[in-house]
């Protein structure tokens, strides 16, 4: 199969194009705004003013917080509600939806992070019918559910942030996540802030946002104002400095072996149906990231997605069974 040569993408991968030198597009974005996405202290300098404003706005809203954080029990979201507290002095609001999913490992780091963390906590159970139907359409149309679970998210921080007159939501996405199919600053940070919720679900969804819009399945708040930061544009840390800044300060349980996303039981099944529909596995866009900026060779990112791929092509039969009866429509 042919690949960019320059950061290993394949050309089945969703929007890539080449050019004659065997470049994608993802790859030409980021050479050409190489600066802007490097420059540290000018990325941190805009986060900085994001929050002072939005403390300002807080209290003109009369609010009793600052911001909003999405707490999933896995290291990202548990680290920023320690930074927005502790390094930007933020009055935190911090919520956790029960996707159905969440696994024991991610429970436990929940209730401690609270304990240590010591930050307000709203819990959101979304209606059984509500999650069946839309888990199981997402994976009849698209045969993937990882999409659901970001959609209710939003859905949802935006929502709380409408209620408490809330200015400013944080959430944990990482670097390859933020920039796995940027190709244009339409919708990326820091080239343009989303506002509502409509401008951030662009930012992952993309031109999908555009079509659904207006369709009755899709609510995207519009009355609801709201700034949304991904912390990680805007500061450097690595996977592993973040985990030991955690397990210092607050006492956080990494996940056992090699587990990635821990804090989801059903990951293995995202991972299957990304290989039978894309055939490749679900960090390749990330993957690409970290090898366009540097931090990874190609070799290094090849070997991490054979292995994805080794692992993931056959999941336990009993797994499927389960994930099967957690999103099936009860009759
Ligand atoms: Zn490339």
């Amino acid at each position: 199969m042919e690949h960019c040569k320059r950061c290993g993408l394949p050309v089945s991968y969703q929007g890539i194009h080449l050019d004659e030198q065997g470049v994608c597009n993802f790859c030409a974005f980021f050479e050409s705004h190489k600066e802007e996405l490097s420059n540290q202290e000018q990325l941190e300098s805009i986060f900085q003013r994001e929050v002072e404003k939005a403390k300002e706005k807080a209290k003109e809203n009369g609010a009793a917080y600052d911001c909003l954080v999405g707490l999933s029990g896995g290291k990202d979201s548990t680290y920023i509600i320690y930074q927005m507290k502790h390094r930007y002095g933020m009055r935190v609001l911090a919520f956790t939806l029960d996707n159905g999913f969440s696994t024991e490992y991610g429970r436990k780091n929940i209730e401690n992070a609270l304990d240590k963390l010591d930050v307000d906590h709203i819990r959101i159970a979304v209606k059984e019918s509500e999650l069946r139907s839309l888990y199981s359409k997402c994976v009849r149309l698209m045969h993937n559910f990882c999409s659901v679970c970001f959609h209710l998210m939003h859905y949802y921080s935006f929502l709380l942030a409408g209620q408490y007159k809330i200015p400013l939501i944080v959430n944990g996405r990482t670097k390859g996540q933020i920039y796995q199919s940027a190709a244009d600053v339409r919708g990326i940070e820091p080239f343009e802030l989303s506002g509502n919720l409509k401008e951030f679900e662009y930012q992952m969804f993309g031109r999908l946002i555009d079509k659904l819009e207006g369709n009755s399945c899709l609510d995207l708040l519009p009355q609801v104002e709201a700034r949304a930061l991904s912390y990680f544009a805007y500061h450097e840390i690595s996977e592993e400095e973040t985990m030991a800044f955690l397990e210092r300060k607050i006492g956080w349980k990494r996940p056992e072996g090699k587990i990635k996303h821990g804090d989801c039981w059903a990951h293995a099944m995202a991972e299957k149906m990304s290989l039978e529909k894309h055939g490749y596995p679900v960090r390749t866009g990330e993957m690409a990231v970290m090898v366009r900026s540097g931090k990874m060779t190609l070799e290094e990112a090849d070997k991490i997605l054979e292995e994805d791929r080794q692992q993931f092509s056959q999941v336990d039969e009993e797994l499927v069974q389960r994930f099967n009866d957690r999103i099936r429509m009860r009759k």
